[in-house]
């Protein structure tokens, strides 16, 4: 049986669940895993450190800076708060502007899956793509659900299955692959915020004050093999770049 559906999206995650919430009705969101958006109940130490009050274009690394302009334009950190505010989620601001939940960062996938149900999308969880092909009008996915086959054609298709980091928690290449398959290019990709590690040979117990190629002020402490301090993660992003 073939069912058409207007938009089909690849992975619910926070870019996926989002992009439903605002695709309009009959919308579909694919998630392989059992549960929807994992990386966000991991985030921000289980709390998620869901916007930043001084979020600017300026913030955001990129090869088209000028993407960031656009998109903060039509969707800006107060639009995302005050959502969080309509669904009754306190919240508090931690160092530099940071809001977190005060209770749990599941309150944020609650958030976005009523948002997605709201908006008339449908999520259907441990749900594989076994192939994607377009039939020059079409796209058409074929897809193993709860492991039945099944085939989907839509008109738009998004590719919302993230980045490559944590396998464990569901993340794979299929976007890489998709867009591959279809002749897009993809900037090369490289580790981002990672933590860095370090041997014997630094364990010097120095502090360094400053900041990681201007991005976030901070302090970064090197201490007995021990690395710390809110730029750390910051660190490796820099010197990894063809600037750093
Ligand atoms: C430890 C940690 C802490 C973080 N803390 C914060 C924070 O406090 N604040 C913040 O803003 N950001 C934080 N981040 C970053 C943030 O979590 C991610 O940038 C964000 O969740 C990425 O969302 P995404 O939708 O692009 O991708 P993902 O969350 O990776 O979602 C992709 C989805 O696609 C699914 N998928 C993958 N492959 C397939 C497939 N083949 N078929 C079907 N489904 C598939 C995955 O299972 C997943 O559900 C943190 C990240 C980590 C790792």
């Amino acid at each position: 049986m073939t069912r058409h559906v207007p938009t089909a999206i690849l992975g619910a995650g926070a870019a996926g669940m989002m992009c439903a919430a605002h695709a309009g009705p009959g919308s579909v969101v694919i998630e392989h895993r059992a549960t929807p958006g994992e990386k966000i109940r991991i985030s921000g130490g289980g709390r998620c450190n869901f916007t930043n009050m001084h979020a600017s274009a300026e913030n955001y690394l990129s090869g088209n800076p000028h993407f960031a302009k656009s998109a903060l334009k039509r969707y800006t950190q107060w639009d995302f708060l005050d959502l969080v505010q309509r669904h009754g989620i306190a919240w508090h601001e931690k160092t530099l502007g940071q809001l977190f939940c005060d209770d749990s960062a599941g309150q944020i996938i609650d958030l976005l899956t009523a948002e997605m149900a709201a908006a008339g999308a449908e999520l259907w969880l441990s749900t594989s793509v076994e192939e994607v092909a377009h039939d020059g009008t079409r796209f058409r996915l074929r897809l193993a659900r709860e492991g039945r086959g099944m085939e989907v054609t839509c008109d738009a298709l998004a590719l919302a299955t993230g980045g490559k980091s944590i396998p464990k928690i569901g993340a794979t290449g299929l976007a890489y692959r998709i867009a591959d398959q279809f002749g897009l290019a993809v900037t090369d990709t490289r580790p981002g915020l990672v933590p860095l590690t370090f041997g014997d040979r630094f364990a010097l117990g120095c502090r360094l004050g400053g900041r990681a190629r201007g991005y976030t002020p901070g302090l970064l402490h090197l201490r007995q093999c021990r690395c710390c301090g809110a730029i750390r993660m910051e660190v490796p992003l820099g010197a990894g770049s063809s600037g750093g």
